[in-house]
């Protein structure tokens, strides 16, 4: 049991509190949560009451053959703490949450707004790994959102080489280049197949953070002979985009998606925090009380500030 200190508000959630996932209401959202451990079930050995956590919201079955091939992510009977899953238990947009004691990761003296966004790191922290990340990369990424902010400094973090960031917003821009990209692009202005061509050359990898059909569609074809491109964002279900298949075969490119995130990504993920390694502070624009979580999904409606984190404690 831990009390909540701080959970993250993400797309995911404006989703579900639109009604756009299949789930069973009244439901209680909230999946990027870090707080103090006040209670432990009798056999749970490596957790204490008093630890200070991250929570690590998805709890696959480990019982399929999946995720007995160490790929959770695809988990057949997937669980989720307050996030989309085939099961969802009540999240942290409370004043207490539960978890198996597998799902709490221990955070030092880290503070709990920083902790809470373990979760949302550690889908980026799979994303890399996912991209197959070689040493020296040229990488672009489209999108600077908190997710895209997040993920050019893993990147960097992974031994990227020069990453070229393409966003609209002038802000965004200005941060990419504070928390690693060695570029960045307007897209309104230029367009971003023109910019990597300028600023890197050949583009090993390219990955679209924004979800949109056309950015994805860029992404394909600013990928260089011999590249990736990642799918990070979340598309419609219904997109569409056109690729050659003489590409893959003789330009031997590769085209790849990721998923949410494994037990050892989260792990991962805390260890970046702890140690400094990603810098979440300016990516946080917004702390609220619990109560003030509806202007936190207005603020998201009106694409006000970046990332927004309500203190149920409060
Ligand atoms: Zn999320
Ligand atoms: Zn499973």
């Amino acid at each position: 049991m831990v009390d909540v200190a701080a959970c993250g508000v993400c797309k995911t959630d404006y989703h579900m509190y639109h009604g756009a996932f299949d789930i069973d209401y009244p439901q209680v959202l909230g999946h990027e949560a870090a707080g103090t451990v006040t209670a432990v079930g009798e056999d749970v050995r490596r957790v204490e009451v008093g630890d200070r956590v991250a929570l690590n919201p998805t709890v696959p079955c480990g019982d399929c053959s999946y995720c007995k091939a160490g790929r959770e992510t695809l988990c057949e009977d997937l669980t989720s703490i307050g996030g989309a899953a085939d099961t969802v238990l009540d999240g942290a947009f409370a004043e207490k949450v539960r978890a198996p004691a597998g799902n709490v990761e221990r955070i030092g003296d880290l503070d709990f707004e920083t902790a809470a966004l373990a979760e949302p790191l550690a889908c980026c922290v799979h994303g890399v790994e996912r991209a197959a990340l070689d040493h020296g990369d040229s990488v672009v990424v489209i999108g600077a959102g908190p997710i895209g902010l997040l993920l050019t400094q893993t990147l960097r973090d992974a031994g990227a080489g020069e990453i070229l960031v393409s966003e609209p917003v002038a802000e965004r821009r200005t941060l990419a280049l504070e928390l690693g990209a060695d570029y960045v692009n307007d897209p309104t202005e230029t367009a971003v197949t023109d910019a990597a061509s300028e600023t890197l050359g050949a583009v090993d990898l390219a990955v679209e953070v924004v979800g949109f059909e056309a950015t994805v569609q860029q992404a394909i074809d600013l990928t260089s002979p011999g590249g990736r491109t990642l799918v990070f964002g979340v598309p419609p279900e219904d997109a569409t985009v056109e690729v050659r298949p003489f590409d893959y075969f003789y330009d031997e490119v590769e085209l790849t998606g990721t998923y949410s995130l494994r037990p050892a990504d989260f792990e991962v993920a805390v260890g970046l925090l702890r140690q400094g390694r990603v810098d979440v502070d300016p990516l946080v624009t917004d702390e609220l009380p619990l109560a003030d979580l509806p202007t936190a999904f207005e603020r998201i409606d009106n694409s006000v500030g970046m990332k927004k984190i309500v203190h149920p404690g409060e």
